[in-house]
């Protein structure tokens, strides 16, 4: 893969913004340089343009280097991001599979660019041959979701692999749900592949959806891209100051995340057991997609009894089918009630 080619030429050629921050990042005694408001600290300075310091403490957690790290504002922002970078409007494409995330197909509509979208097989596992056939000389993205959105199952890693190593532009591979499935990570295998980006959020395990903070994972060359067209200061204050509040954590959301994983396994085998469902996919997500007689129905029935899932029976290959996130025992403990009295 050479960036530089696949890269659209007026970014290339693009002079980015310097900040005054850029410019001195050091400290100082008194800071004259960017027309801030000498009062109402510490709201009246500006951020830290590269998020230095949450980089290094997240560095420390993923293991990697925080040269390998861009943060924004929710993943929507890296996934915008590498859309306007690498895609010509007009002219250029991505591929996604279907069903997966919106958020991609969305990204590119923004930006004029073409969706290619590739069926996930019936048991909604990738197929790597359809994916390359659809290549053309104009596809610079191919995005993969992994637990996949709405459908809950990881990709096969091999068959990930397989579309790294044969496509010839940039793989962003979607890791969202990846804490709640142990062990499936590609962030090891990050520096042996030039050509993936891989992105994952503090919105789902993490529990921070509120404060908007996404992380993308890539080569230096990629990350520095990224940099160059962000907004120069695209996370704010109150999100940094409180994410590294947050991020000393750990040991709070590893136990969440084995709480969410175990409530997940009781709700699929619980759930199976009610005549109306037909079948519960396996997840690897915090969410469980159900396949159920009379879908829309039994939505609506929840939503009058203030209990709101998302009805996905719209979505190709989930015909009849209700994404369900795992909640605290207390909110699955009152949809299970709402099943039995439905009976
Ligand atoms: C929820 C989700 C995200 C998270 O998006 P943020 O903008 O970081 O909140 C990203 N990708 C997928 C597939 C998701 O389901």
């Amino acid at each position: 893969m050479n960036l530089n080619k696949l890269l659209r030429k007026n970014i290339a050629e693009l002079k980015p913004y310097s900040s005054a921050r850029d410019e001195y990042a050091g400290e100082a005694m008194v800071f004259l340089d960017a027309n801030e408001n000498p009062f109402n600290e510490p709201y009246n300075r500006y951020p830290d343009p590269l998020q230095r310091e949450l980089k290094q403490k997240i560095s420390k957690i993923k293991n990697i280097t925080p040269e390998n790290i861009f943060l924004g504002n929710g993943s929507d922002e890296p996934i915008d991001l590498l859309i306007r970078a690498f895609c010509e409007p007009g002219t250029d494409n991505i591929i996604t599979f279907n069903p997966t995330y919106g958020m991609y197909e969305v990204a590119a509509g923004i930006n004029n660019v073409e969706v290619k979208k590739v069926s996930l097989t019936e048991d909604f596992e990738i197929n790597v041959d359809a994916i390359l056939e659809t290549v053309n000389p104009d596809t610079k993205l191919i995005f993969l979701c992994s637990p996949n959105n709405p459908t809950g199952n990881s990709l096969d890693a091999e068959k990930i692999q397989k579309v790294i190593d044969w496509f010839d532009g940039i793989v962003v591979l979607d890791e969202a749900y990846i804490d709640f499935a142990p062990g499936k990570s590609f962030l090891p295998k990050l520096n042996e592949n030039a050509n993936l980006v891989i992105l994952q959020t503090f919105s789902k395990a993490w529990g921070m959806a509120g404060i908007r903070l996404g992380m993308a994972f890539a080569s230096v060359e990629i990350v520095n891209i990224l940099n160059k067209i962000k907004y120069p200061y695209n996370l704010n204050i109150l999100t940094q100051t409180k994410a590294l509040e947050l991020v000393e954590k750990t040991e709070e959301v590893k136990k969440w995340g084995k709480l969410l994983i175990a409530e997940r396994a009781k709700m699929a085998d619980l759930l199976k057991g009610f005549p109306f469902v037909i079948q519960v996919y396996p997840s690897d997500a915090n969410f469980l997609l159900i396949k159920m007689h009379d879908a829309k129905g039994i939505y609506h029935y929840l939503v009058e009894r203030g209990i709101i899932v998302r009805n996905r029976s719209n979505v190709h290959l989930c015909d009849d089918s209700l994404r369900i996130t795992i909640g605290s025992s207390s909110e699955n403990e009152t949809l299970l009630t709402a099943f039995k009295e439905l009976i």
